[in-house]
């Protein structure tokens, strides 16, 4: 068979694998996953690996991908993990549970829920730190009061966010603010919350040396199941496979070359003015695979070549090897930076490659 360049290829059974062993770990101590599936646009059959691996939610930032899985047929509690507000009526519609940090749209909400003769189910977020999404808790007893006057929304949890912008790690005092602010509103408001959820990858390392997780119950994983790592340290969990997506490049040129650029220097295709270093003459190789495709410092080559640099659509690479010829294959690990462009680029194509032992294509 003639593969298709570029080429993604995507171990479904290592990801069901990743899966399998998180959720024992995490729901030793009582806590369930929601599977994050944003990174990979909502591919269907990587949910059902999620899925197959024991989550108990599947988790988006967009409708978009939510809608991608229900067509495909795949029934579990949807989770929104990012509101847009122009698209209150399809979340209603389309979405089981999403987390909130607006009056505004609850109400929005709200108005289309009862439109829809529906209860639909909302996560609060709470600010702790991390200063991405989340109602400062100051504030946090007089939203709930408000939100619960609202008609046809079911509050059934509060959650956190960290380690997406500030950087702020999961720790004992963060996670047992949010486990007081359990306490606290239950008894205020004589509410029983269902999903406590804690954070994402970056909780790992929190969870595993702390001695009581108090009234965490949920944490929304992503990059811990796809690449098998945790997000504070981007250390490898242990036992977990790190390897279930590879990036596969075709090599369209292999030259001796300067290392030197010949001529006066101005600026690149992105407005830089390059640097170089004369390192002589050097076996100089391309692939066919760019900027637009894949966030040049997402991607791992082996050492047999070392990035030098990029354009829209080409990849410079200095190889060890004078033998790479046109034709040649080059493989990458990702990080998650190169997982999200190569999933979202349409030039990439996606092969999983264990399905019942076939190759199949999309
Ligand atoms: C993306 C996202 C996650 C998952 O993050 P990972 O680091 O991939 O585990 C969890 N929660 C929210 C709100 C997110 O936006």
């Amino acid at each position: 068979m003639n593969l298709f360049m570029p080429r993604i290829e995507i171990s479904l059974s290592q990801i069901r694998e990743n899966t399998q062993i998180l959720s024992d770990l995490y729901f030793g101590k009582g806590i369930s996953l929601m599977g994050v599936t944003k990174a990979v646009l909502g591919e269907p059959s990587i949910a059902k690996a999620m899925i197959q691996g024991g989550v108990k939610y599947i988790a988006d930032s967009r409708v978009e991908n939510i809608l991608k899985m229900k067509n495909a047929g795949i029934s579990i509690p949807f989770v929104l993990l990012r509101t847009p507000l122009s698209q209150v009526e399809s979340v209603v519609r389309n979405v089981d549970i999403s987390l909130n940090t607006e009056i505004e749209t609850l109400k929005e909400l709200s108005s289309h829920a009862k439109t829809q003769n529906k209860i639909h189910q909302v996560v609060i977020m709470v600010e702790l730190g991390d200063l991405r999404e989340g109602v400062m808790p100051c504030n946090l007893s007089q939203f709930i009061r408000q939100a619960l006057s609202l008609s046809n929304i079911k509050i059934i949890g509060i959650g956190c966010n960290l380690a997406c912008y500030g950087g702020i790690k999961p720790d004992d005092k963060n996670m047992q603010e949010l486990s007081e602010w359990v306490d606290s509103l239950e008894k205020e408001f004589q509410m029983d919350l269902k999903i406590i959820s804690g954070g994402n990858s970056a909780n790992h390392e929190w969870f595993n040396s702390c001695q009581n997780v108090g009234r965490i119950n949920n944490i929304r994983l992503g990059e811990s199941i796809l690449l098998g790592r945790e997000t504070v340290g981007r250390k490898e969990i242990p036992g977990l496979h790190a390897g279930a997506f590879q990036l596969v490049a075709e090599v369209i040129e292999s030259k001796k070359k300067p290392s030197l650029p010949t001529g006066n220097i101005g600026q690149d295709a992105f407005g830089n003015v390059p640097d170089f270093k004369d390192r002589g003459i050097r076996q100089r190789v391309i692939i066919a695979l760019g900027n637009q495709d894949a966030m040049p410092s997402g991607l791992n080559f082996n050492k047999k070549f070392e990035f030098l640099g990029s354009s829209s659509d080409h990849i410079i690479l200095d190889s060890v090897y004078d033998s790479v010829k046109a034709g040649d294959e080059v493989r990458a690990s990702l990080n998650y930076g190169g997982l999200l462009s190569t999933m979202t680029s349409p030039f990439v194509r996606k092969h999983f490659t264990d399905c019942n032992g076939s190759l199949v294509i999309k």
